[in-house]
């Protein structure tokens, strides 16, 4: 997000200026609860605002990695920002509902009776 995108707030944090209106989905790999919406010109989300997920560990890696291509989306393509972060947004968005849906998975066994025996069962698969 741009920093014109964002005001100050009198307790010191940032709010975006308008609201960029996103949608759970509803079916598919995304019901573990990412989001998507529709593209708004010079901002986007990434990490942990984007795609929300149980901790499994795949959050800060996922969001270490939309930063990287976003920045190298960015560099490769200054002057053609909207195509810039519709393809990072349309990346983003597959493997974030893959991530949380494996996170969602993983989250499913620790939690399940087979506690232990389950992830030991997960991690020789
Ligand atoms: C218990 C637990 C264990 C986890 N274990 C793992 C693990 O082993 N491996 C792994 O990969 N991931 C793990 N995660 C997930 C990982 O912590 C997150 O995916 C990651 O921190 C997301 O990074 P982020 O930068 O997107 O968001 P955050 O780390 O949440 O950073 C957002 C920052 O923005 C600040 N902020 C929020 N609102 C405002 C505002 N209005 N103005 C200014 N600042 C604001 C917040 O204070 C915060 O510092 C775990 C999470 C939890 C809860």
């Amino acid at each position: 997000m741009r920093v014109r995108h964002l005001h100050r707030t009198r307790r010191g944090s940032y709010e975006p200026r308008r609201r960029v209106r996103s949608q759970p989905a509803r079916s598919g790999p995304c019901s573990a609860g990412c989001l998507t919406w529709p593209g708004v010109p010079g901002v986007t989300l990434l990490g942990a605002a984007a795609h929300l997920m149980p901790p499994a560990g795949l959050g800060a890696n996922m969001a270490m990695l939309d930063a990287t291509e976003l920045a190298l989306a960015l560099a490769a393509g200054p002057d053609a920002m909207t195509a810039v972060l519709s393809g990072y947004e349309t990346a983003m968005f597959e493997r974030g509902a893959a991530a949380a849906q494996e996170s969602a998975d993983i989250m499913e066994i620790l939690i399940s009776p087979a506690g232990a025996q389950g992830m030991l069962e997960f991690f020789q698969q």
